[in-house]
């Protein structure tokens, strides 16, 4: 499947000078989008991934049905004050400025092995700051998966050792 097809590519999105890789043509193409989390959920289940955890929002439309799939747990992650109850909260840089993540503190029981999933990998901000949540609540950390990979911008560089799957590199 050629998922990059998939993919429109918007140019001074969300500020001038940043081309926005927007991945709801995928999204709207049912076969494309059940092959694509089908694909990742093979990465996941060599690493014997127990729980799936993504930001929000974009991180949901990967994590939740990859978890599914799966046929173990998702774990939400939000921007602040979204949570209902006790939380664990991290600061971290993002491609567009600066953020905070949130999970419930009682999310993750210690020692499981969790993949953390996004949309896109872009200088790894965001995924870093999901994996020092799951590492703060007790997880281990498998593997991180994403349909798109910004290869300029080198994420990976942010998540060293990690087994990493992308499904599309621009
Ligand atoms: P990072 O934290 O710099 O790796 O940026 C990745 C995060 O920003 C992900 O949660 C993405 O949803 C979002 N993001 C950054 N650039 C794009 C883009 O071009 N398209 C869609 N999402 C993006």
């Amino acid at each position: 499947m050629d998922f990059a097809s998939k993919i429109r590519s918007i140019p001074d999105f969300p500020q001038p000078g940043i081309l926005f890789r927007d991945i709801t043509p995928l999204l709207a193409d049912g076969q494309a989008y059940r092959m694509a989390i089908q694909e990742l959920a093979a990465f996941a289940r060599s690493l014997g991934t127990e729980a799936v955890i993504g930001p929000e929002a974009r991180g949901y439309v990967v994590g939740a049905p990859l978890a599914y799939e799966l046929g173990v747990g998702f774990v939400p992650v939000r921007k602040p004050g979204k949570l209902p109850g006790r939380t664990v909260a991290v600061d971290y840089q993002l491609e567009y400025g600066f953020g905070r993540l949130e999970v419930h503190a009682d999310a993750i029981r210690a020692g499981t092995k969790v993949l953390v999933a996004d949309d896109l990998l872009a200088t790894g901000g965001t995924i870093s700051a999901t994996v020092e949540l799951v590492r703060r609540l007790g997880g281990e950390v498998v593997g991180a998966a994403f349909l798109i990979e910004l290869t300029e911008l080198a994420g990976r560089q942010r998540l060293p050792g990690m087994k990493i799957k992308t499904l599309i590199q621009f």
